[in-house]
């Protein structure tokens, strides 16, 4: 068996060149016509311990990347290292002990559990599967999830619809944490809560990063919350990483065109200040059909005739800043 809790780099993942093509089938025979190109030929790690946010629009493919690191979707090439293991090299039993190191919290807590259990029974679902404990030591290990995400333990016989959204995202860490992860995808967790509620589950996840040594891949639309619980920032737009950096860097100094436009949308909390507004023109174009060079041409307001000629490269252009913009020395502040 593949030992996969042994750690010898400083990453926990690697991704190298991770693509995800989606096949569209048609004609009499339905035979594959064209591709919808929704993760292509992205790379990045993340190093132990620590929470690399992954940003951009909706559709822009940043949801489809945790799900296919994950193998909860088929990825069409590259490869997922984890712990010098490539998780899409691995047999059936040993991508099931796999999965038991690498858990996902969704964003609908609610559409993952089932109605008619309780949840104490939702969260021990996993320890069953991995025949982890006897009955009662899975009541216990519940108990101490539930425990850890301010739970009480009398919860445990309650039904989902008993809980405020704010609890079932709880329940959905949980859910996760009770399989003792080292990795966890958080797709999206706060998006469908109150601003207020959300400010809670980000500590909580950073409390339990802390406490148990977790690392996050941390998928959202919204940099505010991104840059609250990120140590790093990847910037997503069409499929492809644009832009990379230390979480303060990306914010005082945003090199991509795509970036600086997210930045300017961000409010501030002080009214006698005032940001200049970046309007993007036109609609994200669609990944069936992504535009040749840079992907983001038709809609840049810099674009030159070379950006539709070929793609950019994600470089390094700044110590630890990777901006992917045949022009990005002159948009450096
Ligand atoms: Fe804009 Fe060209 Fe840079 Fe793309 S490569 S972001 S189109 S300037």
């Amino acid at each position: 068996m593949i030992e996969l809790t042994k750690t010898e780099s400083e990453n926990l993942i690697d991704v190298k060149n991770l693509v995800k093509y989606y096949p569209v089938k048609g004609g009499l025979f339905k035979r594959v016509v064209a591709q919808v190109k929704a993760v292509d030929n992205i790379s990045f790690s993340i190093r132990k311990g620590e929470t690399l946010g992954l940003v951009g629009e909706s559709g822009c493919g940043k949801t489809t990347v945790g799900h296919t690191m994950l193998g909860l979707l088929p990825h069409t090439s590259g490869s997922v290292i984890y712990n010098n293991t490539n998780v899409f090299d691995l047999n059936a039993a040993e991508s099931k002990l796999m999965r038991r190191y690498m858990q996902i919290v969704f964003q609908d807590p609610y559409a993952s559990l089932d109605p008619r259990l309780p949840i104490g029974d939702s969260i021990a679902e996993g320890l069953k599967i991995h025949k982890i404990g006897n009955n009662q030591e899975r009541y216990e290990m519940v108990l101490e999830a539930l425990r850890d995400v301010g739970l009480e333990e009398y919860h445990a016989m309650r039904y989902p619809h008993e809980f405020s959204g704010g609890q079932r995202q709880r329940i959905g860490i949980a859910r996760a944490l009770v399989m003792k992860p080292k990795f966890i995808v958080l797709d999206e967790p706060v998006s469908a809560l109150d601003v207020s509620i959300q400010a809670q589950v980000l500590n909580i996840l950073r409390d339990l990063q802390r406490n148990f040594g977790l690392t996050y891949l941390f998928v959202a639309h919204n940099l505010a919350v991104v840059e609250h619980i990120s140590d790093r920032v990847a910037v997503m737009y069409l499929g492809k990483i644009v832009e990379l950096a230390d979480r303060k860097e990306l914010f005082n100094r945003p090199v991509h065109p795509y970036t600086n436009a997210l930045m300017s949308a961000i409010p501030i909390p002080d009214p006698k200040l005032k940001r200049e507004r970046t309007i993007l023109q036109g609609d994200v174009p669609s990944p069936l059909n992504p535009p040749k060079g840079c992907r983001f041409h038709p809609r840049c307001p810099f674009a030159k005739p070379e950006c539709s000629a070929s793609e950019p490269e994600l470089r390094e252009v700044i110590p630890n800043h990777f901006v992917a913009c045949h022009y990005a020395e002159d948009f450096i502040k």
